[in-house]
């Protein structure tokens, strides 16, 4: 790992989203995990907003541990359900409910309903050279009426994005980066770098 590059933290330890924003900022900048700096706090996420969160993240690491970070937050936000479970999503049906719980939840209450369009939305908070700056990606689509495909991860298997004819489950990393909300946010995230640097 070439330690000349500046470092920047990513408020994660999930290995999915480290790899991915690796790849993306290689050669440009090391980035480190929560792991790495010695960070095994369990930040709270408080916030009734993608952004509030985001920034709660990427606050707790430049206060306490002095680097430059950045953090994302994602929701899906339903139309028919008033953009529920949107901030909510990861905690939807209940406190320890696991992704296969969240997706019996929206199916369950999803039943009959004809107005089925929905977005994934992710924020990315970062903070460097003391300057907060906020940029967000986000999908269209729909929610299906029965999960399909075995790719990705959450609620995959019950999303369509418009167009595309088939869920996020059934595309390949590459496929689902492409035109995804993280995958937005996250160019947007590497415009901003290359502006500013
Ligand atoms: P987080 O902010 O990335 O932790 O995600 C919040 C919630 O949205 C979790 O329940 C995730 O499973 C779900 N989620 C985030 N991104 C995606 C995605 O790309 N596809 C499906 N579900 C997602």
């Amino acid at each position: 790992m070439n330690t000349q590059l500046p470092t920047l933290v990513m408020a994660t330890n999930n290995p999915h989203k480290l790899h991915e924003i690796r790849e993306i900022l290689e050669g440009q900048y090391r980035v480190m995990s929560l792991d790495e700096i010695g960070c095994h706090d369990d930040i709270p996420e408080t916030a009734e907003t993608l952004e509030g969160n985001a920034l709660i993240k990427a606050r707790w690491v430049k206060e306490r541990y002095g680097y430059d970070c950045f953090a994302d937050d994602t929701g899906l936000e339903v139309e028919a359900l008033g953009g529920a479970p949107g901030v909510y999503s990861a905690r939807w049906a209940g406190p320890g409910c696991t992704p296969a719980d969240n997706v019996a939840k929206m199916l369950r209450v999803m039943q009959g309903q004809s107005n089925r369009r929905a977005r994934f939305r992710t924020v990315i908070a970062l903070i460097k050279d003391g300057k907060e700056t906020l940029v967000d990606g986000t999908v269209d689509g729909e929610i299906l009426d029965k999960p399909v495909g075995d790719n990705g991860f959450g609620y995959d298997p019950i999303f369509s994005p418009s167009n595309s004819g088939v869920s996020f489950a059934q595309m390949t990393d590459e496929q689902k980066n492409s035109i995804s909300h993280r995958g937005r946010a996250t160019r947007a995230l590497l415009q901003h770098l290359a502006n500013t640097q």
